[in-house]
């Protein structure tokens, strides 16, 4: 005979008196909690060759430190540590009533549900995808109705199932949001610090939670100040960002993982619903009405940022060409000095190139954080859920992938939402392939360039088109080789509709704002530079120079430089690409970033005789080598900014590395495929 202790949780009238007796039958005892006077009741069992001590726990709602009722049903599963945990649940309103269950989940408890009120569930219309169910919160699940002393079998077997695996740490838990994750993180770590022993009997993560809840208890169990100091640090920074209690975030988190695990699992033939938030849900993730709604406030949300962001964009160029006229006044007309270069060309050029994009980028990340808060990019990963999982992704896969069309920076550090490590690994690569914002100047300089007015619109949406159409297909291939292995089915939160905060949108708009600052001041500024060097030195002899015009002394000038040297090594690889040395180091230089790819060509192709550089383009190169341009800059190597993001957030040169030459590599072989082809029907 094994023994085995269960305890039976679930919220006041949930039917857990009629589950206990119906497992224990006459074989009870009734007591009470050592020092309150709680009931305690403890029963036996015997079904098959185990004898089931049953514990009946309070009623509880929640599992804080509010009442005395949930304060000795958590301590019971903390402190005995019961091989199995019965959360009863009344299925006849279980979106509440799977609250407690989250908890439990949490605390790590070895869970079985029973689905009690079955019958009236059934009566209400209620069908539930069980099996499914099961697997979203890896916990067994027994219908029962308790009252009839019907689901006995089922519940025991899952009973003894579940005790015989043990405790298991669970691969999905509920995802808190990327500021709370963030503090809960900061946190865990401290707590695994400081707290040893706690953390072991407890878990960091628990701890960790319930400080963010400011749970009375728990923090009286911690004696460690600085754990302490840091919780309240958090609490006050969430506050500040939420403009409410984290606990109350917190709970409306639960109640998104519930109502996303309902509504994918829970079918209604009668309508039931009827609050506003479910009356919203019913339009924005309508099966039909769904995709095209999103489909469309996507539209939207890029058509204001590029509309209202040229007006900012606009002065800020005004601006730094005001800066570089200024600069240049400082020496007389004509005068050659390698400051002024370095200061005008080199820094205003490169850094100012990039600064000009901030309006964009603000805007497009305030859009994205008001979409955000409003709980609508939750329903937007849900939508596309059934599109992702055919790629082998995951539905929130989706929403770093619309952030990389602004830049793959920010869009690489969104994948932390996704705990899957395979599927965040491949949703990092493929990244880059979404067009981004810098890669957009290039298009504007170069369809204009070699395509007809009517073709321009068109053109523009193939590239970026390519770019999501590669994306998939990599996906594909990097989910069925490299990352290959099961999705685990698991819950899409559906968060409560909030009102956007106006405080919290500044904060994220700004946060990220400032990230892209910090690019420009950081790495654009020191890439800049070493580029400015390299284009500018060696100098070749001045009498070499004499009697060519200023164009012809720039060129003479720059091909005799390193990057004039290293664009004619490289010549003979991206030839049969149809590129030439001057298109070979302009590539060098977007590499950096791909903004510099046009100002590299500026310089290159280098204004004189009243020729712009866009004719100059057009009278150099056919538009099949224009197009092959674009393809080439849309696919290769990612900047070296994605690149640094890249090795940060997967902490491996290894997987930065492969995304690099991997991209290219792809890059090198559709353009080498489209400029072949192509050259046979021009030719
Ligand atoms: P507790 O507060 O969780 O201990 O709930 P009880 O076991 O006392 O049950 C509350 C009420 O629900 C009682 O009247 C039970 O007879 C009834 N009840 C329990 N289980 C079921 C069930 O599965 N179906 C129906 N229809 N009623 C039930
Ligand atoms: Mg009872």
């Amino acid at each position: 005979m094994k023994k085995i202790t269960a305890a039976i949780a679930g919220n006041p009238n949930s039917g857990k008196s009629s589950i206990f007796n119906m497992l224990t039958g006459a074989r009870q005892h009734v007591g009470n909690y050592p020092g309150v006077t709680v009931e305690k009741k403890e029963g036996l069992c015997r079904y098959k060759d185990y004898e089931i001590t049953v514990v009946d726990l309070p009623g509880t709602y929640s599992l804080s430190a509010y009442s005395v009722e949930e304060l000795i049903a958590r301590n019971f599963i903390i402190e005995q540590q019961p091989d199995v945990v019965i959360d009863v649940v009344d299925s006849s309103v279980i979106e509440r009533n799977l609250y407690l269950a989250t908890q439990l989940m949490e605390m790590n408890a070895p869970l079985v549900l029973a689905f009690n009120m079955s019958d009236i569930a059934a009566q209400k219309g209620l069908h539930f995808d069980i099996e499914y169910l099961s697997q979203l919160l890896q916990t067994k699940i027994a219908p029962t109705i308790g009252n009839k002393q019907k689901g006995k079998e089922k519940l025991l077997d899952a009973i003894i199932e579940t005790a015989r695996q043990g405790r298991a740490e669970r691969v999905h838990k509920i995802n808190y949001g990327e500021e709370i994750e963030t503090e809960l993180e900061k946190l865990e770590a401290l707590i695994a610090e400081k707290e040893g022993p706690l953390s072991q009997k407890l878990g960091r993560r628990w701890l960790a939670i319930k400080l963010l809840e400011q749970d009375s208890e728990i923090r009286g169990k911690i004696g460690d100040e600085s754990v302490l100091g840091a919780a309240a640090g958090s609490v006050e920074h969430l506050r500040s960002i939420f403009g409410d209690e984290p606990e109350i975030v917190i709970a409306d988190r639960r109640y998104g993982f519930i109502s996303g695990a309902c509504q994918e699992t829970i079918k209604s033939t009668v309508e039931l619903r009827h609050d506003r938030s479910d009356m919203a849900d019913g339009v924005l993730i309508h099966r039909v009405l769904g995709l095209p709604i999103f489909l469309f406030l996507m539209y939207l949300v890029f058509v204001l940022t590029f509309r209202i962001g040229e007006y900012p964009m606009g002065w800020l160029e005004q601006f730094f060409g005001w800066l570089a006229g200024t600069i240049t006044n400082f020496w007389p007309a004509g005068t050659e000095s390698w400051l002024k270069s370095l200061l005008v060309d080199g820094v205003i050029g490169g850094v100012g190139g990039v600064i000009v994009f901030l309006p964009n980028i603000l805007l497009l990340f305030m859009a994205i954080s008001l979409l955000e808060d409003s709980g609508y990019m939750a329903r937007a990963a849900f939508i596309m859920d059934r599109v992702m999982h055919k790629l082998g992704l995951h539905g929130k896969s989706f929403i770093p992938m619309l952030i990389g069309f602004g830049c793959s920076v920010p869009a690489i550090m969104a994948t932390r939402i996704l705990e899957n490590r395979r599927n965040r690994l491949t949703t990092i690569m493929v990244i880059p392939l979404m067009s981004c914002g810098a890669r957009l100047t290039i298009y504007a300089l170069l369809i204009p360039a070699f395509f007809a007015e009517g073709w321009r619109g068109p053109m523009l949406w193939v590239i970026y088109l390519i770019g999501i159409l590669l994306a998939v297909i990599c996906a594909k291939v990097l989910r069925l080789t490299v990352f290959r292995g099961e999705t685990v089915p698991f819950v899409m939160e559906l968060p409560p509709y909030r009102m956007p905060k106006l405080k919290s949108i500044c904060i994220h708009t700004w946060h990220r704002g400032w990230m892209y600052l910090k690019k420009a001041g950081t790495i654009i500024l020191a890439i800049s530079i070493l580029l400015w060097t390299m284009g500018s030195f060696p100098k070749p002899k001045p009498d070499s120079l004499t009697g060519l015009n200023a164009g012809e002394i720039q060129q003479k000038k720059l091909e005799y430089s390193v990057m004039g040297r290293v664009g004619r090594a490289i010549e003979p690889v991206i030839r049969p690409l149809g590129f030439d040395w001057k298109i070979g180091t302009a590539l060098i230089g977007a590499a950096a970033a791909k903004e510099v790819f046009v100002s590299q060509l500026g310089i290159v192709y280098a204004e004189d005789q009243g020729q712009t550089l866009r004719q100059k383009l057009q009278a150099s190169y056919t538009p099949l080598v224009g197009f092959c341009i674009m393809l080439f800059c849309l696919i290769s190597a990612p900047c070296v900014a994605t690149v640094a993001m890249t090795r940060q957030e997967t902490n491996s040169w290894g997987w930065a590395l492969f995304q690099f030459f991997g991209l290219t590599g792809l890059a090198y072989a559709v353009t080498f495929i489209v400029y072949q082809i192509g050259s046979l029907f021009a030719g």
